[in-house]
């Protein structure tokens, strides 16, 4: 498939980029992982580790993602290499011991589920995405990979003013025109025009400008891209830098190259081992940051009856709320935040909400299902690959156990519930998220 014509004049013309960009767009993409280091050690094969991240790896070919349970429990998340420097980004800034970060444009989860991962339950994750059916991926893509110090919500980037000064860090994917994907995604070169180009621009800045309020003075934020046009890009670090900022240089080591003017950092492809993207990191003007009375929702209560949950086990340093029948899991260090947040926005996700409170005792929730830090649940039923696939397709199958809640695994990780009858069972895998295909089209 050709290039639009006018992104390939531009191209040409750019001695920035240079032809060879063109060459490398029309090669084979590398394909990566990110692994969740609470449920996987090491990839069972690879190509070599990813530089810049300290859990991104390079495979040696494309594997059907779909048909590895592992995939489905959240032990990795496929994910582009340019966009794991996050990870680098993150590492690098000095922030305070529990840090509050906004991940505001963040479906499907590759920053968000990059950002748990950094902060390993310190700290608190708002991940916001304003698509309410993208938010529910996010949503399905956060709970797999287990972090209690969560949240997932879909608002608009202008609500977060209720939440002034209230964030360490603020990372903006933005929504842009995806002249890094055409090598990934060959359709998008059909989406691409000069005039969407444009109105990506001016888009980016509205989002940053309705965002501003809720850094704090002297917090950071991590701008990016996957594009590689000067007006979606450098231009809108100079509309950050006029909003009150400081551009952070962040000396990313060669073949990463330098932004025009020494603008930000871009990974192009046929240089770096990457699909095309941009970052650039700002740290905003220090001032007086105005501490907002922390709300509360009044319909969360702490959880009166704690018998209820006393055959879980539980670590310490955890709260327990309730709102209606449904009972959740805070960090205790972050409860407060986290209260103040939900009292704000639309919220998908907070904490980890482990089940719901029933007549005969507390009904276990898939987010408990796949926690990493909380699930303790005696009964398990190991499965095989074939049988994994079919849970996860929501079929029921043979299986032996006694009758009860289950929690099924595969390879140790746990997938979600069963509820055996003892002569069949209920499958309680929640129905957005089952396999769609016909698993005889799978190859495993
Ligand atoms: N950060 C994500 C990740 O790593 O998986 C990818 C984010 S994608 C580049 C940009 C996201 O911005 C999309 O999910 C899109 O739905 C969302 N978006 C679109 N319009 C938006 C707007 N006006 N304000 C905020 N987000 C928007």
């Amino acid at each position: 498939m050709g290039f639009p014509k006018q992104f390939e004049d531009r191209v040409t013309n750019d001695d920035f980029l240079g032809q060879q960009l063109l060459i490398a767009l029309d090669e084979q993409a590398p394909v990566s992982i990110r692994i969740n280091p609470k449920k996987m050690s090491e990839p069972t094969s690879f190509k070599r580790k990813i530089d810049w991240c300290a859990n991104g790896y390079y495979l040696n070919v494309r594997p059907s993602f779909i048909a590895d349970p592992l995939f489905h429990a959240g032990s990795y998340y496929p994910q582009e290499a340019g966009s794991m420097v996050i990870d680098k980004i993150l590492r690098l800034l000095e922030l305070p011991e529990e840090p509050v970060i906004l991940d505001l444009c963040a479906a499907p989860g590759g920053k968000s589920t990059l950002i748990a991962t950094f902060l390993n339950n310190s700290g608190l994750l708002v991940s916001n995405e304003v698509i309410n059916s993208r938010a529910k991926i996010l949503r399905e893509n956060l709970v797999k990979w287990g972090a209690l110090n969560t949240i997932v919500t879909n608002n608009d980037p202008d609500d977060f003013g209720k939440l002034k000064h209230f964030f360490d860090v603020l990372v903006v994917d933005a929504p842009c025109s995806g002249e890094g994907m055409f090598r990934k995604d060959p359709k998008s070169r059909d989406e691409w025009s000069e005039e969407n180009i444009h109105l990506c621009s001016l888009r980016q800045k509205r989002i940053l400008g309705d965002a501003w309020d809720a850094l704090k003075p002297g917090g950071f934020l991590i701008y990016s891209t996957c594009t590689f046009n000067e007006n979606e890009n450098e231009e809108n670090v100079r509309f950050i830098a006029e909003l009150g900022a400081e551009q952070i240089d962040l000396n990313l080591p060669e073949p990463i190259t330098k932004g025009r003017e020494g603008i930000g950092s871009y990974f192009i492809p046929g240089r770096t081992d990457a699909e095309g993207f941009f970052v650039a990191l700002l740290q905003k003007h220090e001032g007086s940051s105005s501490k907002q009375k922390l709300d509360q929702k009044k319909e969360f209560k702490p959880l009166k009856d704690t018998s209820i949950v006393k055959d879980l086990v539980f670590p310490d340093g955890i709260n327990f709320y309730q709102w209606n029948e449904k009972v959740f899991v805070f960090p205790a260090q972050t409860c407060d935040r986290i209260l103040h947040v939900i009292s704000k926005m639309h919220i998908l996700k907070a904490g980890v909400m482990i089940g719901e409170i029933q007549r005969k005792g507390i009904t276990p929730s898939e987010e408990l299902a796949l926690s990493t830090d909380l699930v303790n649940w005696q009964n398990r039923i190991e499965l095989t690959q074939e049988q994994a696939l079919k849970y996860l397709h929501g079929d029921t199958f043979a299986l032996e156990a006694k009758p009860g809640l289950h929690l099924v695994t595969f390879e140790k990780q746990p997938l979600g519930w069963i509820k055996h009858l003892g002569n069949r069972f209920n499958n309680l895998y929640p129905k957005d998220w089952r396999i769609r295909m016909n698993l005889d089209k799978l190859s495993y």
